[in-house]
């Protein structure tokens, strides 16, 4: 068990990558708030449950990433719980697609506000702990539309592309303090976000893709578990592509 005895915290858990991330940490020996939207609370309570079935410890705690108080009496509430957290996954996130002309007002902000404000509140929230305690791991879900773009996606690419500047930035500012910032960029991986796409955008993805088939949320929890462990003590500020070699 190579994460016995730290706590970690994974935003949007109750389902697709967050969830495999959840379980993969637990089973590591985390202990594990699993983040979920408020009134989602029944998928996150299973995580729970599955993860206290294979004999770990988690607590579901309700908070929209985008909602600062909110996201602050989570962190409290979890800290209570489980212990100061040393593990911050940075998971939820929303898509919300259309071309730019057609894109609405509020398709944008909430994008922004899920998937990048959402990033910011939660690691500050946590950050005055990890630097007290001289050691912390943060890492980010991006996204490959982050790095290459895509249409239709112009407010999802901005908040990835922003999550990413954000990881260099403070990468560079908390390294000397035994924290380490990383994320990890997804490509097409198999989830309730992906199954919304067209049977001709999946397809398109897959010729794209050298290992030939889709990711599963395993694939990014390993690399997470990973990041999160002591093999991974000198890598930071780094973007990992889990995407079966989408983009070389
Ligand atoms: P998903 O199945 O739709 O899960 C997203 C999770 O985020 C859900 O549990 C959702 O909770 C939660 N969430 C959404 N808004 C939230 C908010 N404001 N506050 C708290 N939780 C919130 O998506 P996924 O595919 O697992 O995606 C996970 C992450 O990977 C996202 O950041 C996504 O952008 C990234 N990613 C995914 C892919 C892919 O191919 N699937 C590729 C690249 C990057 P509710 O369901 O309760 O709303």
């Amino acid at each position: 068990m190579i994460l016995e005895n730290r706590v970690a915290l994974v935003t949007g858990g109750s389902q697709g990558i967050g969830r495999a991330i959840a379980l993969a940490l637990a089973r590591e020996g985390a202990k594990v708030g699993v983040n979920f939207y408020p009134g989602e609370e029944e998928r996150a309570k299973k995580v729970v449950e599955e993860i206290e079935g294979n004999g770990g410890r988690a607590f579901a705690v309700a908070a929209d990433v985008g909602d600062r108080s909110a996201v602050r009496e989570m962190v409290d509430l979890l800290s209570e719980r489980l212990g100061d957290i040393d593990i911050l996954v940075n998971n939820a996130g929303i898509t919300r697609d259309s071309l730019l002309l057609r894109m609405k007002d509020e398709d944008w902000d909430q994008v922004i506000a899920t998937n990048l404000t959402g990033v910011f509140n939660c690691t500050r929230a946590v950050l005055r702990m990890m630097l007290k305690k001289r050691w912390g791991r943060i890492i980010n879900i991006a996204s490959v539309v982050g790095l290459i773009g895509n249409p239709g996606q112009c407010n999802y690419g901005a908040a990835k592309a922003g999550v990413v500047g954000f990881t260099k930035c403070l990468a560079r500012e908390v390294g000397g303090r035994g924290i380490t910032v990383n994320a990890v960029a997804p490509g097409f991986i198999e989830t309730e976000m992906t199954a919304k796409l067209s049977q001709e955008a999946k397809e398109t993805f897959l010729q794209r893709i050298p290992l030939g088939r889709p990711g599963k949320p395993e694939d990014v929890a390993g690399v997470v578990v990973f990041l999160a462990s002591s093999a991974a003590d000198y890598v930071t500020g780094q973007v990992i592509h889990v995407d079966g070699g989408m983009i070389i």
